[in-house]
C-alpha cells in the first residue's frame, strides 16, 4: 500500500478577518481508495500483522464507518483477508443497501454482525474469544483503528516543513489522529481538535497517546453527535466547495472547518496567525449518508 506524493497544503483564499491565513493539508489525496487518516492508521498495523505472520485482520465499525471501508480496501490491496464486525444485527439482511458495507464486501471483506448490546462489550475477552471460535486466528485492530501502530502512522501527517504554522486543526473521532499530530508538532504550535461527537472522555483518550500539553479540544461543533448533521452544515459544505474547490465530508472535516472559520470570525486566534487545517479524507461518507 503506497501513499502517493499528492498531498500539499492548499491556501484557502477566502476573506478572513484579523489577517488570518488559512491552509488545508490535502490528506484526502493521500491514496485513491484508502483516504486520509485511515491510511495513516492502517499502514503500520498491516505491516505488523504481516510481520507476525497473520493472514487475517479483524476490526469493528458502524454502518457508515470510514475505517471499515478503508480496512476492506487496504486488505484487498495488501493481500490480507479482512473481517468487519458491524454494529447492529438488523444490517445482516440489509447491508446490500448500504454503500459502505456493500463496497467493503466487494473488496473481499467478510462481514459479521453483533447486536448493539454485544457490540458494546466488544473489547471484553468473552466476546473476543467467541470471535476467535468463529473466525480462527486474526490480528485485531480496534474500532476506529486507534492503537500504538496507528499513532506511529498519524505522526507522519505533520511534516517538519509545517513548522511555520501557529495552529494545526483537525477533526477528532477516537483521538488517534490528533495524538499523532500533537506528537510531531513543534512546541510553539497549538493543536486544536474538533470532536465530531459528544465526548468529554476524549481528553483522557488522547492523553493515553501523548505527554505533550500544547493542545486543546473545541467541543461545540459536533452538530448533535456522531454522524448527525444539520441543513446549516450541508449549506456550509456546499458553499465552501464553491469558493475553494475543496469538498469536505459531513461527518468529520465539514464540522471541523465550520468550527475553524467560526472561531476565526470570533477572534479566537491571535491576529495574523497562520492556521493549518487537516483534510483527513472520509469522502466515502457522502455516498451512504446523505441522499440528495
Ligand atoms: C476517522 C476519521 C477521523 C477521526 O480520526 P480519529 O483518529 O478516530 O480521531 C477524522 N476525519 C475523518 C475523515 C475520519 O474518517
Amino acid at each position: 500500500m503506497f501513499e502517493n506524493e499528492n498531498v500539499y497544503n492548499q491556501h484557502i483564499a477566502i476573506e478572513l478577518p484579523y489577517n488570518i491565513e488559512l491552509y488545508i493539508k490535502r490528506e484526502d489525496l493521500l491514496h485513491e481508495e484508502v483516504s486520509g487518516n485511515k491510511f495513516r492508521k492502517l499502514k503500520y498495523n498491516i505491516a505488523k500483522a504481516k510481520e507476525l505472520g497473520y493472514n487475517k485482520l479483524l476490526t469493528f465499525g458502524g454502518a457508515y464507518s470510514n475505517h471499515i471501508a478503508a480496512t476492506a480496501a487496504a486488505g484487498r490491496i495488501c493481500g490480507i483477508d479482512t473481517i468487519g464486525i458491524i454494529r447492529g444485527e438488523e444490517l445482516a439482511t440489509k447491508y446490500k443497501d448500504n454503500h459502505t458495507l456493500s463496497k467493503a464486501v466487494n473488496d473481499g471483506m467478510e462481514l459479521g454482525f453483533l447486536s448493539r448490546s454485544d457490540y458494546r462489550l466488544k473489547n471484553e475477552e468473552e466476546v473476543i474469544n467467541r470471535l476467535h471460535t468463529q473466525y480462527g486466528d486474526f490480528y485485531l485492530v480496534p474500532e476506529g483503528g486507534t492503537n500504538m501502530e496507528a499513532i506511529r502512522g498519524t505522526e507522519e501527517i505533520l511534516k517538519p516543513t509545517d513548522c511555520d504554522f501557529d495552529y494545526v486543526c483537525t477533526a477528532v473521532g477516537t483521538g488517534g489522529t490528533i495524538a499523532g499530530i500533537i506528537n510531531s508538532s513543534q512546541a510553539h504550535q497549538t493543536v486544536l481538535g474538533f470532536p465530531a461527537l459528544k465526548g468529554e472522555f476524549l481528553y483522557n483518550d488522547i492523553k493515553l497517546y501523548t505527554d505533550r500539553t500544547n493542545w486543546d479540544l473545541i467541543i461545540d461543533y459536533h452538530f448533535g453527535g456522531y454522524a448527525k448533521y444539520t441543513d446549516e452544515l450541508i449549506t456550509f459544505i456546499k458553499g465552501f466547495q464553491e469558493e475553494t474547490g475543496v469538498l469536505l465530508d459531513p461527518i468529520y472535516t465539514g464540522k471541523m472547518m465550520f468550527g475553524v472559520i467560526q472561531k476565526i470570525k470570533e477572534g479566537y486566534f491571535k491576529e495574523g496567525s497562520k492556521i493549518l487545517a487537516i483534510h483527513t479524507g472520509g469522502l466515502q461518507g457522502w455516498s451512504s449518508k446523505i441522499k440528495n
